[in-house]
């Protein structure tokens, strides 16, 4: 077992000096980070550029929420840009209000225009018939994960339906999601990157996150998040081969730790193609591997460290304490 902590810094998501995304290559990635767990848990997926169409102009968004910031008497008086959700809910009362109403316009054009991504469908039906559990991490609201997921319901239901495990996602987490399941008043769910989310689904779900693939379109977002959760299988979907712009504004660091964050440990191109993935994996014979605790069979995610011992891996779970896996 490894006696290491799992110690999540938030200053790993912050500190830097641009915004420009940078990452190993996948070829470096998938050796040193491996690609996917065999046989995982439950697969966390974002929704918008990952489970729908990309349909929001980030840069659009990132303009008109400082435009407001910059106006506002509260804002004028801010340094360095952050996340524009979180820096429009330190506004004045009359910016926070400017900025709701961005949102909800720029929210409301990407749920007109929604479209479910290319092989989605298929892979709830490929998940549910291996009894994987699914379910939804988005910094959008619950309401629109709702449409969402009405959506889905309907193609896969087109496709040939579930295997009777249940919903076609189990849990959601929303940025409106309350941390306490049972306190509706309760602070929500801190967003992406913090692997605050993926954790607390892991909770819900009583498994340990090397047992959960998270799927996202985001570097700096998604993979960082899964990365600093420990996750077994951080994927990057970027549809055409290109990592479009879906940074939310705030500055990124630079340093070898903040790169490796930010690493995925797969790129695929479309879900289909993660489906195809998966399947390949499960296929594969287990003996192949050489069991010497090298390179190949050592998985490192956020602060804390995977190693092969010989029976398989183990991790420090945040809140759960130590898990085989
Ligand atoms: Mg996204």
């Amino acid at each position: 077992m490894v006696a290491s902590s799992l110690l999540l810094r938030a200053a790993a998501f912050r500190p830097a000096t641009t915004a420009t995304s940078r990452c190993l290559s996948h070829r470096s990635a998938t050796r040193l980070f491996g690609s996917l767990p065999r046989s995982p848990a439950a697969v966390i997926f974002d929704m918008d550029g990952t489970l729908v169409d990309h349909s929001i102009d980030f840069a659009s968004l990132r303009s008109r929420i400082w435009e407001v910031v910059d106006d506002d008497e509260v804002g004028r008086t801010f340094g360095e840009r952050e996340c524009v959700l979180e820096v429009a809910g330190k506004l004045s009362p009359e910016g926070q209000a400017r900025c709701k109403l961005i949102f909800d316009d720029i929210e409301k054009k990407a749920v007109d225009e929604m479209s479910l991504a290319a092989g989605g469908p298929e892979l709830i039906r490929y998940l549910s018939e291996r009894k994987i559990q699914r379910a939804v991490l988005t910094r959008n609201l619950e309401r629109n994960v709702g449409i969402m997921a009405g959506l889905y319901s309907d193609a896969v239901c087109d496709a040939g339906g579930l295997s009777g495990d249940g919903d076609v996602f189990h849990h959601v987490v929303a940025r409106d999601t309350p941390s306490d399941p049972s306190d509706p008043a309760s602070e929500p769910v801190r967003s992406k990157p913090s692997p605050d989310g993926i954790l607390h689904l892991c909770r819900l779900w009583g498994v340990g996150p090397s047992e959960v693939i998270f799927v996202g379109d985001n570097a700096n977002d998604d993979i960082v998040a899964a990365n600093a959760a420990g996750c077994g299988g951080s994927v990057l979907v970027t549809p055409g081969g290109v990592e479009r712009d879906t940074h939310s504004g705030y500055a990124l660091g630079e340093s070898e730790e903040d790169v490796r964050l930010r690493t995925p440990s797969l790129r695929v191109e479309s879900l289909g193609e993660l489906m195809e993935r998966m399947m390949a994996e499960a296929e594969e014979d287990p003996s192949e591997g050489d069991g010497d605790g090298g390179e190949e069979e050592t998985r490192r995610a956020g602060e804390g460290t995977m190693v092969y011992d010989g029976g398989g891996f183990s991790v420090v779970v945040p809140s759960i304490g130590v898990k085989g896996v």
